[in-house]
């Protein structure tokens, strides 16, 4: 079992977040400047340039490392200003650069540039293979997919070898590791923009599903990971880094989980096999804990017992359901409206059923896909 690099590696949102989180025992810590990051949606959060700097030297001073979220989804037009920022995080000494976009690969490359790349989480890493190809385009560490079992973790260990980093404790989305566009369907503030106004986190009424009652239900409010019980197996699998989850939580809730992570790590380096998970500390999780708390996949698939249906421990999220428009006929463009050029347009369109295919049959469409996902076609 024996691995002497573990890493404990907490969160911070502002600059009182980052000293409690240091002072409470983190070996190293992430956080995001005010640009080109996820979680950008609370205006008091996240590092300006000039903090950016100031948090190298103090962690630095300290023999700790900071890692910087560059994580979202990019557009053409604003690479020259990322790539700008990218030179600005090199110039600072920032120990390793936490990215999504592939784009930064390459750009890291053009610029020459020697900082550390690591696969966020949102790359949704789930395979040796996908871990293979990143690790050989310059890669140096994974954030693992949330989605994966203790198995899936070990066998990503042996076949790559690669820095594992992996989430320990915090919120999690409904969606697979992050790939969700639910918020920018239905606020266009996307979540791979750092702005989701976490829909999931909503109640809904289900309309025309048997048994399904009128009651207004949490149907996707997924419960927080604690691993806390299980940090012993999964340095067995190989992972070398614990990440606790929580930008936009205040400094003295994450001090609390570093101290509680710290002493485990710290029991699991002494002692190895020996070293057990603290009731009481495991008891005081319980106690401050914001959800319900769920293990996720580590022991299997997910079911429905990751969702916390009451949503009674659901905190305060400052986002609501929206009215949508219900569409209108001036809403639809007339066929006649539809200008017809030189170029032959084809028009494909995907049925659930029988009855959608017959009705459409002889409405000038060119082809179906079947959806095969509806068992009553
Ligand atoms: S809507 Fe929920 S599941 Fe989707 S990205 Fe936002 S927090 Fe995650």
């Amino acid at each position: 079992m024996k691995n002497t690099h573990i890493e404990l590696l907490a969160p911070a949102g502002k600059w009182e977040a980052l000293e409690k989180v240091a002072t409470a025992g983190a070996d190293a810590v992430y956080l995001g400047g005010k640009r080109f990051n996820m979680r950008l949606l609370r205006s008091g959060f996240n590092f300006s340039d000039q903090e950016l700097g100031d948090a190298v030297d103090y962690l630095h001073e300290q023999d700790k490392r900071l890692y910087i979220t560059v994580n979202n989804l990019y557009y053409d037009e604003e690479i020259e200003e990322l790539s700008d920022y990218l030179l600005f995080l090199e110039e600072l000494g920032v120990d390793a650069l936490i990215i999504q976009d592939s784009a930064i690969i390459k750009l890291h490359q053009q610029l020459g540039l020697t900082v550390p790349l690591h696969a966020s989480v949102q790359m949704g890493l789930g395979s040796s293979e996908a871990v293979k190809f990143f690790a050989g385009h310059g890669i140096s560490r994974v954030i693992l997919s949330k989605n994966l079992s203790l198995q899936e973790i070990a066998q990503i260990h042996q076949e790559t070898g690669i820095d594992i980093e992996y989430f320990a404790h915090g919120d999690l989305c409904i969606s697979h590791t992050g790939q969700c566009v639910m918020s920018n369907i239905i606020a266009s503030e996307s979540g791979n923009r750092g702005v989701c106004i976490k829909p999931c986190r909503w109640q809904y009424t289900l309309e025309g599903v048997d048994g399904a009652g009128n009651e207004a239900t949490y149907y996707l409010a997924h419960k927080d990971l604690c691993l806390y019980s299980h940090l012993k197996a999964l340095v067995t699998a190989g992972v070398s880094s614990f990440k606790i989850e929580g930008r936009m939580r205040e400094g003295d809730f994450l001090a609390f989980l570093v101290k509680i992570y710290r002493k485990a790590l710290d029991d699991i380096i002494a002692n190895q096999e020996d070293a057990r998970p603290d009731p009481e500390d495991e008891k005081k999780l319980q106690e401050n804990r914001v959800r319900n708390f769920t293990t996720a996949n580590l022991f299997g698939r997910t079911r429905i017992n990751v969702v916390d249906l009451s949503g009674e421990r659901e905190p305060f999220f400052p986002t609501r359901a929206r009215p949508l428009k219900r569409l209108q006929a001036d809403d639809y463009i007339e066929s006649s409206d539809i200008k017809k050029d030189a170029t032959p347009i084809e028009f494909t369109v995907k049925v659930a059923n029988q009855d959608m295919l017959t009705s459409l049959k002889d409405a000038g469409i060119n082809r179906f896909i079947l959806g095969y996902e509806y068992p009553e076609l």
